[in-house]
């Protein structure tokens, strides 16, 4: 009997039933240890008793309205992103690919309005990831997700992430018959992409190629954002300012939240450019609202730095000990990427096998086997998590 679901995800032969911090149970009543919080969505855990305490009250007082009409929650959430970022509005909406399409037509409109580009680009880096809409997976910059499903969306152009020559060669030539660049977009840290760190001299030359053009300068923080990181945005790990920044995963902690959030150039939306029946609805606002009150009330910006700094320690260990499967660690805060050996057992089979230990990880691509745990995870969970990965590679030798 073939599922009622559609095949688009290559599943596991697993359901989980029920979940408690950093614990997921399947429905044999299996534990494990979730090294993937939902890919770097469930900031606080799992079944977060304040989390749950706010959504249900929530639900009691108002679910749903129209963007018709004002709503405080979300009102507050923006003063709550705004407040603890280099942007003054935003935008709401329900995922991360939605968010980089609000990103991609302020940009164009931006484009349009500011430097005069009847044809506006977008630039974007290679191995990115940005969604599966149609105009999100155009700007991501992976040929496989392309395949099949051409045409794609004209306006994008890609460069190798990180490669300051490269992408001065790429901005002169589209700007060679006048300006035609309405936006440079890029994680400040590729994710899905293999968990490859931004490098802050490469983004320094983009904000000030961006500057001297007035090209908008785009960070995709759908998966770093929201804490990750150690900080509230991967932008301050670079040590650079975007104009805009796209948010979703952690934000809601479970709950279908995105967002894009702005400087200075939010009025180029006018009333009826851009709309979402569903953004920021007072639910999801609050889901949102009680993920930052808490990321500050349990101080998880400093634990997040601490614990990543243990992981990393952890991982590098675990690399000396394993040399002839693993090639290194990389990432920032709790995002990481274990680097896998070429010739050496692959992303998928190290998951299959650490999931038979009761700890599930995600790859990131062939070769990286990726770390996003909730943002509540002790250390103790770090050291358990490498303990079992590490069982699941002896099995694998
Ligand atoms: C996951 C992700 C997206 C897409 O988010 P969805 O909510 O799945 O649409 C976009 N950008 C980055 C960097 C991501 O990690």
């Amino acid at each position: 009997m073939p599922s009622p679901v559609m095949d688009t995800y290559g599943r596991y032969p697993l359901a989980l039933s029920r979940g408690r911090g950093v614990w997921l149970w399947d429905d044999q009543g299996r534990r494990y240890l979730d090294m993937v919080a939902g890919i770097a969505v469930c900031t606080l855990g799992h079944s977060d008793p304040v989390l749950q305490r706010r959504l249900c009250r929530q639900l009691g007082r108002l679910q749903h309205v129209s963007n018709l009409y004002r709503i405080p929650e979300q009102e507050a959430l923006a003063a709550a992103i705004t407040a603890r970022s280099c942007t003054d509005r935003v935008f709401f909406c329900n995922s991360g690919a939605e968010a980089n399409e609000a990103a991609i037509k302020l940009a164009r409109k931006h484009g349009h309005q500011v430097r005069g580009i009847a044809d506006p680009l977008i630039l974007t880096a290679e191995a990115s990831f940005h969604g599966r809409t149609l105009a999100a997976v155009t700007a991501t910059g992976q040929p496989k997700y392309h395949q099949g499903f051409e045409p794609m969306v004209s306006g994008f152009r890609y460069f190798p992430y990180n490669d300051t020559a490269a992408f001065e060669a790429l901005l002169a030539s589209c700007e060679a018959d006048g300006p035609r660049v309405a936006a440079v977009l890029l994680e400040p840290i590729q994710g899905e992409g293999g968990v490859n760190p931004g490098d802050p001299a490469f983004f320094r030359r983009v904000r000030e190629l961006c500057d001297a053009h007035r090209i908008l300068l785009i960070f995709d923080e759908v998966q770093i954002g929201v804490g990750r990181s150690g900080h509230w945005w991967g932008y301050q790990q670079l040590g650079v300012e975007p104009d805009a920044l796209t948010m979703a995963k952690g934000l809601g902690g479970g709950i279908p939240i995105g967002a894009l959030a702005v400087k200075a150039v939010a009025d180029h939306f006018r009333p009826g450019d851009h709309a979402s029946t569903f953004g920021g609805n007072p639910f999801a606002c609050r889901a949102g609202l009680t993920v930052i009150e808490e990321i500050e009330r349990r101080c998880l910006l400093e634990k997040v730095g601490a614990h990543g700094a243990l992981l990393q320690s952890l991982l590098q260990e675990l690399v000396v000990r394993h040399p002839g499967q693993l090639a290194g660690e990389r990432g920032w805060g709790l995002l990481r990427g274990l680097v896998l050996r070429e010739g050496g057992p692959t992303a998928p089979e190290i998951v299959k096998a650490a999931m038979a230990e009761g700890l599930l990880l995600v790859p990131a691509g062939p070769g990286v086997v990726r770390f996003v745990p909730p943002l509540v995870i002790r250390p103790r969970h770090l050291r358990k998590a490498v303990k079992r990965l590490e069982k699941a590679l002896r099995s694998l030798a």
